[in-house]
């Protein structure tokens, strides 16, 4: 088999006496969707930012595409084609959609968010900016301010903003979260369309969306990996019915 397109091995962090994540092991393959599952707190999202980079593991190592990247911060894993599609945080909501796009695309070339009216204007960032929204279905909105969106459009909008870069991995938190059923439909085409450009990694509490997507899953409990499998594996195991689906699994 080919070597994982990302490789987490025994990767640790702690805050104060909580160890969220606990020598915890994953990998990634090229072209999958790898969801992440388990209960409240345990250590989903601390993962994800250590592999995004924003969390600096107290142990373990972390390669991407066939370099050790433990140590490298968030803009250089960017930069290798490792990026985190953030909250609604990161939206300019006072800037149309379109704008939005073209500054993610500035912001990863290297230049400065200062100059973002630039970015409103060029055309080289324009051109992909109005291509990835369409990619998106987010063309009907392109002109309008991001506030103006609705929470499912600013989920997608978010999307486009961490895909114009065309990294080779994404990371996604929760991309359902807040959604209502309409919304997370459109989020699961969307994600399904993505299937074999992109490989993603999630994090979701929506059992229907992540058993619709995912090509394999990882549970985590208490911090560390007890099992990865296909949807069908992860359906069927004790252990998994046990420590967290419940009976209804
Ligand atoms: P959820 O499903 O509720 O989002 P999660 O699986 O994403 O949870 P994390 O948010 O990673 O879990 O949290 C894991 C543990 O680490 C929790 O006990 C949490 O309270 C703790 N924790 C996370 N971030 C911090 C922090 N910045 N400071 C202190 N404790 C933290």
């Amino acid at each position: 088999m080919a070597e994982p397109l990302l490789t987490a091995h025994r990767i640790t962090k702690s805050f104060g006496a909580i160890k969220a994540t606990d020598t915890l092991s994953l990998e990634v393959h090229t072209g999958e969707i790898h969801a992440v599952i388990g209960p409240n707190g345990a250590g989903k999202t601390t993962a994800i930012g250590q592999l995004s980079g924003e969390l600096k593991s107290d142990a373990g190592r972390i390669y991407f595409s066939g370099r050790e990247i433990t140590r490298l911060s968030v803009h250089k894993r960017a930069h290798l084609g490792l990026a985190r599609s953030y909250q609604i945080t990161s939206i300019f909501m006072n800037f149309t959609a379109e704008d939005n796009v073209a500054m993610a695309i500035q912001a990863h070339d290297g230049h400065s968010f200062k100059f973002w009216k630039p970015a409103r204007l060029d055309p080289k960032l324009r051109e992909p900016a109005r291509k990835t929204l369409q990619e998106i279905g987010l063309s009907h909105r392109a002109h309008k301010m991001a506030s103006n969106l609705s929470h499912g459009e600013q989920r997608q909008l978010e999307l486009a903003m961490a895909l114009a870069t065309h990294p080779s991995l994404l990371l996604l938190d929760e991309p359902m979260a807040g959604m209502g059923p309409a919304s997370t439909n459109r989020m699961v085409d969307l994600l399904q369309n993505l299937k074999g450009k992109t490989t993603i990694l999630m994090v979701e509490h929506d059992m229907r969306a992540v058993f619709a997507l995912a090509d394999r899953i990882t549970v985590l409990v208490y911090g560390r990996a007890i099992v990865t499998g296909t949807p069908e594996q992860i359906r069927s195991d004790p252990a998994v019915q046990l420590a967290y689906l419940g009976k209804e699994g």
